[in-house]
Formats: C-alpha cells, sequence, structure tokens
C-alpha cells in the first residue's frame, strides 16, 4: 500500500478500494522488468474488478517476461480530492507507482458514459490529455473494448486504439516496443506509425484526417499515406480453447458487483438481432468445448473459494453443448454447494431437459429477452421469439417449482407504436396466467414478473445504427403510458432506464471526431461517474456539447440515409455494411432473417478464422476437441452436508490490506480462504450454505489486530497442527495465523480490550503523556453514536484503564476499552477526546489502532 494515502484513507468511502494486496494480485521483480502497464478502468473498484476483460489481458501481458501490467480504477470523488489536495498523483494498485511513470497506460472501454473518467484519470495521472501534446517521455496511452468500434470521440485523447480482441493484440504491440526501445530506435510517432502499419488491428487516430461536408456530416478520412490502411480491421483470437483465461485472478478486498466466477462459454451470437452491437462485432461465433470449460471453472473455483460460476456468453441457451456442460459441471459443483447461475435464456433454444438441469441450480429467477411487446415488432428487430415460446418457456420454468421470470424489454425501437407498448403489458400477463396454469402444487409463492425497460441506442456496426432515437419526450410519454398500464397489477414490476441518460449514450456511440472538444469541456467542468445516478447531470451535458457548437439531435436523434460516411466507417468489424444495410431495410419491412443455425446470411465475418473453429458459418462443425486433462487436485473432497465433530478456534493477527475492510468483507475474506483451503469445515444450512465462522469482536475499519479470535467447527478428526499448517498457506495478505485449538469457552466472557494508538506526530511535547493520563482520571463527556443513536455520554466509565508514553516520533497510548454491548467503547473515541483535548494530530499527524488482546472481566488475562 502506498505510503502517502494512509494518513487519510480512513477517511474516505471504502478504502479496500485502493490497498492492493488481494490474493491473486500480480507482483513482480522490478529490476527484472523492462516494460510496465497501467492498465486502467475508468470506473470505480468494484466494477471494474468484476470485468472480464480486465482480468483476461492483465493476465495475459502478466504471462510476458519482463512485462508487468498492474490494475488502476478510477478513485471515488472523495478520494480524488484527498488526492489532488495532496498532490498525489494517479497511481497503480500492486507497486503503488505513478502511472505517469509507465509506458504504456491502458483503457477499457465498455460504455460511453466511462469516457469523462479516462481524462479525469489522465489529468489526475499528470499525463497531457491530448495525444497531440505528449512526447517521448510519456505513457503510450491505448484503449480497447467494446467502445472503440467506434473510436473517434476518444480520437484526440488516445494514441493507439486496439479494435477486438486483444489476446494476441496486446503482446504484440508490447514486443514492437521491446524491440523499438531495445535498438534504440523508439520515438513515439516512430512507435505509433510502426504499430499501425505493421501489425493488424491498431487505430492511430493522428495518421488520418477527417473532412465535413457542409451539412456537419463527415465528408471522407483520408491517411496520411499509402501504408496506413483505409480501414482497421478488428482482431479475433481463433481458438478460444488455446486461449489465455484467468483462472487465478485478484480477488477483490471489497464486495465486488459480480461476486462470482464468469465462465465464458463462447463468443459471438447466431442470432442478429438488428439493435444488438454486441452480437454483430464478436461474429463469429466460436465455441470453447465443455470439457476445457469444466476445467477452467474448476482451477477457478480451487483458487479463489467462490460460491457461484455465472455461464457468460451473449445467448447461453444456444451453446452447442449446453446440456453437456452443466451435466458435467453440476456433477461436482452440487457437491461443492457452488451455485450455478444462467443469464438471460432464448426463450425458443429453452428446453426441458435445460429446464431439469438448472432445476437443481439454486436459483428462484429466469431470465428471458423478448425486447418487444408485439410479433410485429419483434420482426422488425429480428428477435425470432414468439409470444407461444415465451410462455412454453414460462410454463416449464413454473411447473419446475421457478415463481419469478425477469423479461427484458426495449423502448423506442425503430418502428414501434403504441400498441407495441401496450403488447409488453398483454405479454406480462399472459405469463403471469401461465403461472396460474401449473398445477397447484408447484405454486410454492406468488407469481411474479419484473420488466426491465431499457431506451433504444442506435450503436454503431449494427443494422440500426442509421435509426434516430426518441426524443426524450417521446421516451418520457412512452415510458408513462406503459407505467399506467402496468400500476394496478401488483404481479407485474415494471423498471425502467433513464432516457436522458440513453440520450447522452447515443449522442456519443454515434458521435465523430469532433464531440472531443465537448468531452474536454465536461471534463474541465468537473463532469465525472456519469454512469452514477448521482453524478450524472443531463443539462451539464448538453451545454457542454452545445458550447462547442455542436447538435446533441444530430449525433442522437437523426435517420441517417443509407449513403451517408460514417464516422466509424474507419472501422472494420467484420460484418460488411452490405449486410448491415440489407438488414436494414428488411427491418423497415419486418421481415425477419433466420439464426446462422437455420441459413447463413452472408454477413462477412466468417472470413475472419478459420471455418473449423467457426461453429455455424458454411463449412464449419464442432469445434475440434483435444483432450483434456482433468484437473488433478491432492485436496479433499469437501462434505459440506458433515455433522460437527469439535469447534476449533483460530487465533490470527490483521493487519496491512485487511485493515481497511468493513468487517463484512474481512469477514468474506477470510470465508473465501476457509473454502479454497478445503479443510472439512462445517457448513451452514440452507439455500446457500457458506461454511459456519463467528468471530469474537469484529474490528473497526482502520484497526489492526495482533490477537483476534474466530471459531469454526470442524467435521473430521483433524489435528490442530494441520488445520494451522493448511490455514498459513491459504489466509490472504493481512491475515496471519498464530495458533489453533479446540474451542471450549463462549464469547461472551470477553469483557475488555487492550488497545495501542500510535500517535504519528511532529513535535510531541514531553508532557503529553502525563497529560493524557491526567485527562482520562476524569470525566470525559463525548456525544457517542449507537444504535439507537447519538447521546452524551462519560467515555471513561468504559475504560478500564490509559497509560501513555513518548516513542521517537509521536506517541504510544495504551488503553483498555469495554467490548460487550453495554459498555462497548471503540478506541477511536480515546484518540478523538486527546486530540479534542490536545490538538496531537497536525496536518502530518495520523494514528494507528493496534488491538493487542481481548481480555477477561479483571481486564488484565487474556481470552482464550
Ligand atoms: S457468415 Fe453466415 S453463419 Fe457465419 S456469422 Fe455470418 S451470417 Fe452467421
Amino acid at each position: 500500500m502506498r505510503e502517502d494515502i494512509k494518513s487519510f484513507i480512513t477517511k474516505v468511502r471504502l478504502p479496500g478500494r485502493y490497498t492492493g494486496g488481494e490474493s491473486g494480485s500480480v507482483i513482480k521483480d522490478k529490476s527484472y522488468v523492462r516494460q510496465r502497464w497501467a492498465f486502467c478502468f475508468p470506473d470505480t473498484y468494484e466494477i471494474g474488478m468484476s470485468n472480464l476483460g480486465v482480468k483476461i489481458l492483465t493476465g495475459v501481458l502478466n504471462e510476458m517476461d519482463g512485462v508487468w501490467c498492474e490494475r488502476v480504477f478510477a478513485p471515488w470523488i472523495d478520494m480524488e480530492e484527498e488526492m489532488r489536495k495532496r498532490g498525489i498523483p494517479l497511481f497503480a494498485l500492486e507497486s503503488g507507482d505513478d502511472v505517469g511513470d509507465f509506458d504504456f497506460v491502458a483503457f477499457s472501454l465498455s460504455y460511453e458514459l466511462s469516457y469523462s473518467n479516462v481524462l479525469n484519470m489522465l489529468s489526475l495521472a499528470g499525463i497531457p490529455l491530448l495525444s497531440s501534446e505528449r512526447d517521448d517521455s510519456c505513457p503510450v496511452v491505448i484503449a480497447g473494448g467494446h467502445c472503440t468500434f467506434n473510436p473517434e470521440p476518444l480520437a484526440d485523447f488516445i494514441d493507439v486504439f486496439s479494435i477486438g480482441e486483444g489476446e494476441e493484440a496486446l503482446p504484440e504491440i508490447a514486443r514492437l516496443y521491446d524491440e523499438m526501445r531495445g535498438d534504440g530506435t523508439y520515438t513515439r510517432e516512430g512507435f505509433l506509425y510502426r504499430a499501425a502499419t505493421e501489425l493488424k488491428g491498431f487505430y492511430v487516430p493522428s495518421l488520418y484526417s477527417v473532412t465535413y461536408n457542409e451539412d456537419g456530416t463527415v465528408k471522407e478520412y483520408v491517411p496520411k499515406d499509402g501504408k496506413v490502411p483505409a480501414r482497421v480491421k478488428k482482431r479475433i483470437v481463433e481458438n478460444l480453447d488455446k486461449a489465455y483465461f484467468p483462472t487465478d485472478p485478484a480477488l477483490p478486498l471489497i464486495e465486488a458487483v459480480h461476486n462470482r466466477i464468469t465462465l465464458e462459454v463462447f463468443r459471438g451470437c447466431i442470432r442478429g438481432c438488428r439493435f444488438c452491437q454486441a452480437g454483430m462485432i464478436m461474429r463469429p461465433v466460436r465455441e470453447k468445448t465443455p470439457d476445457v470449460l469444466c476445467r477452467q471453472a474448476r482451477e477457478y473455483a480451487d483458487n479463489t473459494g467462490y460460491e457461484e460460476i455465472s455461464l457468460s456468453s451473449l445467448s447461453i441457451s444456444d451453446y452447442s453443448c449446453i446440456e453437456e456442460l452443466t451435466s458435467k459441471l453440476i456433477d461436482w459443483t452440487n457437491d461443492e454447494k457452488i451455485n450455478l447461475s444462467l443469464p438471460s435464456l432464448r426463450a425458443d433454444s429453452f428446453t426441458k431437459e435445460l429446464m431439469d438441469k438448472i432445476s437443481s441450480v439454486r436459483t428462484s429467477t429466469l431470465t428471458f429477452a423478448p425486447e418487444a411487446g408485439t410479433q410485429r415488432l419483434r420482426d422488425v428487430i429480428n428477435k425470432n421469439v414468439t409470444e407461444e415460446e415465451i410462455l412454453r418457456a414460462s410454463h416449464l420454468a413454473f411447473a419446475a417449482g421457478k415463481s419469478q421470470v425477469k423479461l427484458y424489454f426495449m423502448m423506442g425501437l425503430p418502428g414501434e407504436t403504441y400498441d407495441d407498448i401496450a403488447g409488453i403489458k398483454d405479454l406480462a400477463s399472459n405469463v403471469v396466467e401461465e403461472y396460474y396454469r401449473t398445477p397447484e402444487r408447484n405454486r410454492k409463492k406468488q407469481a411474479q414478473v419484473t420488466l426491465s425497460v431499457a431506451c433504444f441506442i442506435p450503436k454503431p456496426h449494427t443494422p440500426f445504427q442509421w435509426e434516430g432515437q426518441d426524443t426524450m419526450e417521446e421516451l418520457s410519454e412512452k415510458q408513462q403510458f406503459l407505467l399506467d398500464k402496468i400500476k394496478s397489477d401488483r404481479k407485474i414490476k415494471y423498471n425502467y432506464h433513464d432516457a436522458d441518460v440513453s440520450r447522452i449514450e447515443a449522442i456519443f456511440a454515434r458521435g465523430d471526431r469532433r464531440l472531443g472538444k465537448a468531452l474536454l469541456l465536461a471534463h474541465e467542468r468537473g463532469i465525472k461517474f456519469c454512469a452514477w445516478e448521482e453524478c450524472f447531470d443531463y443539462d451539464e451535458w448538453i451545454r457542454a456539447i452545445e458550447d462547442c457548437g455542436l447538435s446533441p439531435d444530430f449525433y442522437a436523434n437523426r435517420d441517417i440515409p443509407d449513403d451517408e460516411v460514417l464516422p466509424w466507417d474507419v472501422i472494420d468489424c467484420g460484418v460488411t455494411k452490405e449486410f448491415l444495410l440489407r438488414e436494414r431495410h428488411k427491418a423497415q419491412d419486418a421481415v425477419p432473417t433466420p439464426s446462422c443455425l437455420e441459413k447463413c446470411s452472408a454477413c462477412g465475418a466468417n472470413g475472419l478464422v478459420d471455418k473449423k473453429y467457426c461453429r455455424w458459418c458454411p463449412g464449419g462443425g464442432e469445434t475440434p476437441r483435444e483432450a483434456v486433462e482433468p484437473v488433478k487436485t491432492e485436496k479433499r473432497a469437501r462434505n459440506t452436508d458433515a455433522p460437527a465433530v469439535r469447534p476449533v478456534r483460530i487465533i490470527f493477527s490483521k493487519y496491512g490490506p485487511m485493515t481497511y475492510l468493513s468487517h463484512l468483507d474481512f469477514a468474506r475474506n477470510f470465508m473465501r480462504a476457509l473454502v479454497r483451503s478445503h479443510l472439512p469445515v462445517w457448513y451452514t444450512e440452507g439455500f446457500n450454505p457458506i461454511p459456519k465462522l463467528a468471530f469474537a469482536s469484529p474490528l473497526s475499519v482502520g484497526c489492526c489486530g495482533d490477537r483476534e479470535v474466530a471459531d469454526i467447527k470442524v467435521t473430521e478428526n483433524i489435528s490442530d497442527e494441520e488445520i494451522l499448517k493448511t490455514l498459513r498457506e491459504y489466509m490472504p495478505d493481512g491475515i496471519g495465523v498464530s495458533e489453533v485449538y479446540t474451542a471450549e469457552t463462549k464469547f461472551r466472557l470477553i469483557k475488555w480490550a487492550e488497545n495501542d494508538i500510535v500517535v504519528k506526530t511532529k513535535n510531541a511535547d514531553p508532557s503529553l503523556p502525563e497529560k493524557i493520563e491526567k485527562l482520562f482520571a476524569s470525566p470525559v463527556v463525548m456525544m457517542k453514536r449507537s444504535k439507537s443513536g447519538e447521546k452524551e455520554v462519560d467515555i471513561t466509565s468504559m475504560i478500564k484503564s490509559v497509560s501513555a508514553s513518548l516513542t521517537d516520533d509521536g506517541v504510544l497510548i495504551r488503553a483498555v476499552t469495554g467490548t460487550d454491548s453495554e459498555n462497548y467503547l471503540n478506541p477511536e473515541y480515546v484518540m478523538t477526546a486527546v486530540n479534542d483535548a490536545f490538538g496531537v494530530e497536525g496536518d502530518d499527524g495520523y494514528h494507528i489502532i493496534v488491538r493487542r488482546r481481548l481480555l477477561l472481566e479483571d481486564g488484565v488475562t487474556e481470552y482464550r
């Protein structure tokens, strides 16, 4: 953890976002590192740590000799304020080093609303915001992710975009950099030129000039010379079975948005929904084989202790081996109490067999995405599912004991009428009715259908890229119309996305280079964290765009003619413009296109990889299977149903990164280590069993502990020595296990805690220790917070003793404070009282609290 944040880190929200030190994080010896990457996710830690792309690409780079790739997340507003106040630049989590000193600063761009955070992170790193203002001493700023399929709004700020899948592309650009640094030929300009002209899939905006027509539309993109490609083709991984997949990633210290294993089953989609960007830009479909997936899932679970595996892909029930995969996974996940979850399912490929598999999965909700309320509109958008299929799938789910169904829809789709919106409610009501058609014995709870309705956003490289978005007024009216229809039905829940957020997304999704000025202005006006409701300011965004002489309607609401040059035409996603136009015109006539499974529609993507890896493209076949070694594990199989044979007490220290976690986050880290260890721990019963674990007296955020106490129960006769050895092997940084023995006493015997408050302060008054002891010899009345509110109390009634002494760099206060519910006192109150009386913590001062021991009633004897 970086030294200069220690003095204030406990004052910011969720300090665990900034400490690093997670299990699985990669630390390399700097003396063997030639090239350093700062992999930046332009949002908070808990969102970035859930992103599979971040895990894959940091892992790929760290596999390279001499390359060290660290993670960087956007500091939340309170942290940024503290950093800017103290002149602390953006830093990387693993080393704590300044991002501005790295060779590469890489951004992962998954959503347009993160663009202002990219600028803010560059500014916090002290890197010139404009690519044109960077010199050879600056890092190379590179970006990848889905948003780079229209890189233009960020063209002024990013040196080079990596288009498409990065597993092979990033090591190539890293090697080019190494080569040029090694032979002394590196210049920033020369490097970017070689990346654009010698490697595939790299777009360097400064090598293209853009001209515009009088009406503001793009006239043309002119490459700097004949070697610079007129269009940059996306990169794609051919054989996913052989591609890098992270099975031992850094484990989030605090609760991440997705606290689970994300198992990527295949890439691409056979369906061709006309609004869906991912479905187009990730073509063609490439599948992993079930044995490879099973092995990866097993290793991942063993390494992390996660309790859930989520099968991830655009349309998981289209996976050609879904039943084989779920059978193979359930074989061991059920025994190990690991939950298997499936994201949104296709109603038409949802079978009884799949339902039977899912029935043994512990989830009560199934999710389908009809996207539109009527068959006509589903034909327009090419969502080839019928109402009958949705009802049949719901029936299967209800018959198997599920009571909740979630349905995803879009509003504002091209060609939509109010009949289509009314159709959303009708479909939801029919699903509810389907519930009451299932036998009564299956209906354990009340039916609940949740509608989640997003606003249509025209996305580049889709058949709907040319269609204007509804205006805000139109979208709001439509939302109100649906709300009015639904409000009397308690079995239907309606969630909708805000139209103003979708409008800003549409502007940047279809934006051109000129929007860079608006982004810069928005950044200068403090716009950041726009994906967060509390930070999103629609009016400020519109003002910034209009103040640059640009029109929001031009980007978001305009229907674009077929022959107009699009800002993203410079990117070749594999799917041809001819195909997209054919699809646009078929949508206008409400004519659906069959899936790749039924008939190839010649989208153009099949030429990107060897046909043997494209499951559905012409000439393709089943992905070639190679022998996969089963995971060899020496670990004991978990027997989570066995009864406990004895209670075990664990004495441990808590320090470093663990100090800055809430008790809940700390307990989760401790519990995951127990799961990873495969010790025969006794599990709780119920829906989601977890190891039974109890802590004697939770510590507050910012407090270390020398001899903390936790109890578990074991289900086998295993020796204390073996438990101790195993725990030491599996505990994360910041938890040091010192003793293990059979627990024979109850936590209620603990009455006091001995705390050391180490105060770092310059030039402490020599008489301070005496003054401190004197202070606590008389009543000290303070406002004290408790569950029932705040009230004035004399805190000395909750203190057994206080002593103090001078140290080399400050003062040491030893306080014995109460721990049980009637006289509990957080030792922070002792420090606050000292500060209030003597102001010992000046500008540079701060303190650390270490709980040394838990004590019995007499305030002297250690609890055991
Ligand atoms: S080439 Fe044909 S089968 Fe392959 S992704 Fe395109 S439409 Fe589907």
